[in-house]
């Protein structure tokens, strides 16, 4: 489904990933940790298009085909979604107008109410939403996107315990792992920092990106448990030594 080879990324200049390497099966959904500001973020923005990610070295492989110089709507057509961190508010348009625009077919109030989100789909997007809120806000555009590569940018920061549930069922059921694993043809990559959505959802394999590399990949239970016990470096040292 997807493959990065050598990847290497800056903003403004300033390099933030380093030849970054890593390769999805369709079906699999992995999850990516590391500390704050290592470039988890920059390398879901680099893979969904964003402009002012250059990719100065590397290819980015989507289904086949290299997209590493395709503009951002037409990764999004091919298939490629993304729930962001931190997506901006939009002005004058209503989420239940969102999600015709995203998918005509679409059952929005099904979607809506899927999320326990009825209330939301008169109010303009992400306009005064809470964290939490505009966590849900995210799945439920991708619901109704159904992307076969679903990216997901903390989507469990600021998401109070009983939401988190919803959020890793939607997660599940966009990964399809909700039916037997010889019929899944979607993946997914989660950035997580707490794990604690994980339970509520299914991984098949986890990185550990330090400095802008990926240094440490393996069983995600297991380096999750080494990250909790001895921080990101000493998860590194641990599972992966030199
Ligand atoms: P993470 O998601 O792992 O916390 P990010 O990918 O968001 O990290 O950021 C990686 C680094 O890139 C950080 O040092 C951040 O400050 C820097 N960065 C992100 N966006 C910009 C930008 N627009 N201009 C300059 N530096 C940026
Ligand atoms: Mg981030």
């Amino acid at each position: 489904m997807l493959e990065i080879e050598d990847l290497s990324v800056s903003i403004g200049g300033k390099q933030i990933l380093k030849d970054v390497n890593l390769r999805i099966g369709p079906g699999e959904t992995h999850a990516l940790f590391g500390p704050n500001g290592t470039g988890k973020t920059t390398l879901l923005n680099a893979i969904a298009g964003i402009p002012r990610y250059a990719v100065d070295s590397g290819k980015i492989i989507f289904k086949g085909m290299d997209i590493t110089q395709m503009p951002m709507d037409e990764r999004a057509k091919l298939g490629i979604g993304m729930a962001f961190q931190r997506p901006p508010a939009i002005r004058g348009l209503r989420l239940k107008d969102l999600i015709k625009i995203i998918n005509p077919q679409a059952d929005a109030a099904a979607i809506l109410k899927k999320m326990d989100f009825d209330a939301f789909g008169e109010r303009e997007v992400n306009r005064g939403f809470s964290g939490g809120e505009v966590k849900r806000s995210e799945m439920v555009q991708l619901l109704a996107q159904q992307p076969d590569l679903v990216m997901l940018d903390e989507p469990d920061s600021g998401v109070d315990l009983e939401n988190i549930k919803l959020i890793g069922g939607a997660i599940n059921q966009l990964t399809q792992k909700d039916i037997r694993p010889s019929s899944r043809t979607k993946s997914g990559i989660i950035i997580t920092h707490f794990g604690h959505i994980l339970e509520y959802m299914k991984t098949d394999r986890a990185h550990v990106m330090v400095g802008g590399s990926i240094v440490c990949s393996g069983n995600p239970s297991e380096i999750l448990e080494q990250i909790k016990k001895s921080g990101y470096e000493g998860c590194v040292a641990c599972l992966c030594p030199a």
